[in-house]
């Protein structure tokens, strides 16, 4: 079992709107390292590493700095996610095949639902007090 779509769409929901930033663009974001089930390569595989995302996020930092910060905070609402799951991140791809975990839960099914919910009670949160106050 592995970080669900919902999962990481919420997750970036959620700190979209901790941070202020365009929510659509940081949900897509967070979706776009999944992008490799349907490319040639293995899951967790060049898009789920830092070191070549780095590049890409900079350049659209430079380029416009909200947007690149909608990116920077979908991509790496994804990494961190899936760096908290047993399977981890290839952090030194392409130089090493690595994978780092921080082995937060063995169990990523109850990962998920316990993420989900705490998205979900926080972003509800976050929008009452943002339309009584
Ligand atoms: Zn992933």
């Amino acid at each position: 079992m592995q970080m669900i779509a919902l999962t990481h769409a919420l997750f970036g929901l959620l700190l979209a709107l901790l941070f202020d930033v365009n929510p659509i663009i940081v949900m897509i974001f967070s979706l776009v390292p999944d992008i490799e089930f349907i490319l040639p390569t293995f899951h967790r595989g060049p898009l789920h590493s830092p070191l070549l995302l780095a590049p890409f996020i900079l350049f659209s930092y430079f380029y416009e700095k909200r947007f690149g910060l909608a990116i920077l905070i979908g991509l790496v609402s994804h990494l961190f996610l899936d760096f908290l799951t047993p399977q981890g991140l290839p952090i030194f791809y392409p130089f090493s095949k690595f994978y780092l975990s921080l082995h937060f839960t063995w169990n990523t099914n109850a990962l998920n639902w316990f993420i989900i919910v705490l998205c979900v009670v926080l972003i509800a949160r976050k929008a009452r007090t943002q339309l009584y106050y």
